[in-house]
């Protein structure tokens, strides 16, 4: 490189990932550009309008103590967080799976998956929703703690900075989480709530991901216990106004440098320079950024090609539909209820309260959020909207009869967007980390990877987003 040549960076992606990598990478001088596909910045981070002036989080939403860099990113740029709401007693409805419930649909562009089977009776569940203090489901204690203590064991046997060294890692790289269940779980209690724990966790149906995996990304996220938490974990808190603003206020230093819908569709490079190539031109610069999930990395075409593909054929997308229900207020706390629900039956398969203004609502408006997850997500996807609308209104009037008619039914259908293609995050799937995870965050010569899914802290999450932007900058500045 020249003395006195001003370095330059093209970054793919205006994701928190990419955006943090070129804020960071300007601070030190270099010239950069951000290519985005969307037409708006923020990927897996979106608002939209629930009402008039009213702004939620149809993507990332929550966060908590231990997001530290993203706490940080959020306090630079004068944001602050509002506790996530839990006040009052959980509704569950718990009855399982009838075989007359209407099947999940295999998505065209995978295997058919085998039926459910149906669950067998629970105790203490009938058809009405049970209320309970706390979160605990109204299930076997018994068999949900020993569910909960063998996923620790294996959470804790992971290493989580090396997934693919940790012991046995062929062998759990190589098992479903559905097999794993098939294996341990004999209580039906642990069999029916395991794929409500993943649908909440990761948005995955269990034949989607390898026992390694799950125990890696419980593990990278601070544990179960941390993960599951509101109070003094994962869920703590939100942030004010909403998880969009992050992305929207990063972009704003970066003006015109940010370049919405541009798809980028090839990467060449040579000894001297990178050239990212959309449909409107090609971007020539000393290194380039791919801050974006596995599976649509490798839709990018490369030359030189990359020694192996980021994705496999067993890498799958998380399934997330986030449904947003609006009331004039957030009637249910009145109620004694928090607006927390776990229900074994769709569409949604639990609730939260999201209410703008957290414990001191804004007037005037109540939101509940309900999160169709993993298979029921393919079902409901398939759906038409009025029929959507329907379900969701229906299921949250029986879970809370308080409520009147919605004022507004909101479906974010993250499934098929196709410039995510994993909510809330890839699922590594068979053999994926032992074939993957050693090259995860090699760059391929002038390429770097970012994103957060090349993050082995908080994997998944937005402040593995951030970790992974913080990362690639030191890389590229130690490579200068
Ligand atoms: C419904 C939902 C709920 C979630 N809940 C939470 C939560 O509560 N807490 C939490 O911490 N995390 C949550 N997440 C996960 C979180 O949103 C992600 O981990 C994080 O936003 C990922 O950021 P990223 O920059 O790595 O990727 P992305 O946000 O996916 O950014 C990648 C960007 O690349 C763009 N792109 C793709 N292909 C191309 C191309 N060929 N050319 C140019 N640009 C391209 C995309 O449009 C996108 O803007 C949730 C996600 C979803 C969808």
């Amino acid at each position: 490189m020249n003395e006195g040549h001003r370095r330059s960076a093209v970054v793919v992606g205006a994701g928190l990932a990419g955006l943090t990598a070129a804020t960071g990478l300007a601070a030190h001088g270099y010239a950069v550009t951000v290519l985005e596909a969307r037409d708006r910045v923020g990927g897996r981070t979106h608002g939209i309008e629930a009402a008039p002036g009213v702004r939620v989080d149809a993507g990332a939403a929550y966060l908590g103590d231990r997001h530290t860099e993203l706490l940080a990113l959020a306090a630079d740029l004068d944001l602050k967080t509002t506790p996530t709401t839990m006040l009052g007693a959980s509704r569950f409805a718990l009855t399982p799976d009838t075989p007359d419930s209407p099947a999940s649909p295999d998505s065209p562009d995978r295997p058919a998956r085998p039926a459910r089977p149906a669950l067998p009776d629970t105790p203490g569940a009938g058809d009405e929703p049970a209320t309970r203090d706390g979160r605990f489901p109204p299930l076997d204690a018994v068999a949900l703690g020993d569910l909960f203590e063998r996923l620790t064991e294996l959470t804790d046997a992971v290493r989580p900075e090396a997934p693919w060294l940790t012991p046995d890692a062929e062998r759990l790289d190589a098992l479903t989480a559905a097999d794993w269940a098939e294996q341990h779980l004999t209580h039906p209690d642990a069999r029916l709530f395991f794929p409500l724990f993943l649908g909440e966790m990761c948005a995955a149906d269990p034949a989607d991901l390898s026992v390694l995996h799950l125990a890696f990304y419980l593990r990278s996220g601070g544990g179960l216990r941390y993960l599951n938490a509101f109070a003094g974990g994962a869920q703590q808190d939100r942030i004010d106004g909403g998880a969009h603003q992050l992305c929207e206020r990063l972009a704003e230093p970066l003006g015109a440098r940010v370049r919405l819908g541009e798809p980028v569709r090839a990467v060449h490079q040579d000894d001297r320079s990178v050239t990212v190539h959309t449909d409107r031109g090609a971007h020539r610069a000393d290194v380039a950024v791919l801050a974006l999930p596995p599976l649509l990395a490798d839709a990018i075409a490369y030359e030189p090609a990359l020694p192996a593909p980021r994705a496999g054929d067993r890498t799958a997308r998380g399934c997330a539909i986030k449904v947003h229900l609006v009331y004039p207020s957030p009637l249910w706390r009145e109620h004694g209820l928090s607006g927390w629900s776990v229900n074994a039956r769709g569409p949604l398969l639990s609730t939260v309260d999201d209410s703008p203004g957290g414990a001191t609502p804004a007037a005037g408006i109540g939101v509940l959020t309900g999160f169709v997850t993993g298979a029921e997500a393919h079902r409901f996807g398939a759906l038409t909207p009025e029929r959507q609308r329907a379900e969701a209104a229906g299921q949250a009037a029986r879970l809370f009869p308080m409520l009147p008619e919605p004022l507004g039914v909101h479906v974010t259908d993250w499934l098929d967007d196709p410039y995510s293609r994993g909510c809330y995050a890839a699922l590594l799937g068979p053999g994926d980390w032992i074939r993957t995870g050693p090259t995860l965050t090699r760059p391929h010569r002038r390429v770097h990877w970012a994103g957060t899914e090349t993050s082995t802290a908080f994997f998944g999450l937005m402040e593995g987003a951030v970790r992974s932007g913080h990362r690639v900058v030191a890389e590229i500045l130690a490579r200068a």
